[in-house]
């Protein structure tokens, strides 16, 4: 989950010596694989939910979004997530769901919108596709526990099961405006928030894709999850980067010991 709490709590001189990255963290993370799975095959669905994304801005907005999507499969971060166990996430298609979207968008709503994707396929689902869903301005996104993206969550991802018992995969993300009332403002830049959101999520999905139904895979107890750790250790300006035009997040690697948005060459 992309939350910025924490960021408050964080100590000064954690701050400055993350910064620094000589000393290394203050705080080590250590991401433990727990027993759950991976994802080794992953594949991208990208639903933009309601007529907003064809506007003018919002389908400007969504053709970077899925430029991003389409690209990140070769995407040196791809490289961080190996050192996990994890494959490469290749794009498989974008749609937008026409219509008005609802105010308010929980993990039940998601659900729904994507089994009514998935139904309208009427093709084999893809075991390890991560269908994305991407609210458009406004629209408050929940996560059925009292946090919402009024109060600093940019997205989540998760799992459930079909009727089959087969595990779905998704993520949800919220529009974070430029006025930061809605999800978290990390450039003033719309498109850049929504590339940084998907790809902790995305990272999260296939090193902890079961979550809410099978258990846990890499996760660090004091932290949380690959994405976590650096929204929570990294001040928000240094906790993304640009990689080939497009706003990723920095993810913990055991192995170089560092935040990192590509690993070290070797
Ligand atoms: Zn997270």
């Amino acid at each position: 989950m992309l939350l910025r709490a924490g960021l408050e709590r964080r100590a000064e001189p954690v701050r400055a010596r993350v910064g620094a990255g000589a000393a290394g963290p203050a705080i080590a993370p250590n991401l433990k694989n727990m027993g759950g799975k991976v994802l080794t095959r992953p594949s991208l669905s990208m639903l933009y939910l309601g007529s907003y994304w064809r506007t003018e801005r919002g389908a400007s907005e969504r053709q970077h979004i899925d430029g991003f999507a389409r690209t990140y499969e070769q995407s040196p971060v791809q490289g961080v997530l190996a050192q996990y166990g994890a494959g490469p996430a290749r794009f498989a298609g974008t749609r937008v769901i026409d219509g008005v979207a609802p105010r308010f968008v929980n993990r039940g709503t998601v659900r729904e919108l994507v089994m009514d994707h998935v139904r309208r396929q009427r093709l084999d689902r893809d075991p390890q596709r991560i269908y994305s869903v991407l609210l458009p301005p406004g629209v408050i996104l929940g996560d059925g526990q009292g946090t919402t993206s009024l109060k600093g969550m940019a997205g989540y991802h998760g799992s459930f099961l079909d009727h089959a018992g087969r595990p779905v995969y998704y993520a949800a993300i919220a529009y974070s405006g430029s006025l930061g009332r809605n999800g978290i403002n990390f450039n003033g830049r719309a498109r850049d928030a929504i590339t940084v959101t998907l790809s902790h999520e995305w990272a999260e999905a296939v090193t902890d894709p079961d979550v809410e139904h099978h258990g846990t895979a890499w996760y660090d107890k004091r932290l949380g999850e690959i994405g976590d750790l650096a929204i929570t250790q990294l001040p928000l300006q240094q906790s993304f980067e640009f990689v080939n035009g497009y706003a990723q997040q920095k993810l913990w690697s055991n192995r170089d010991q560092r935040y990192e948005t590509a690993p070290l060459r070797r």
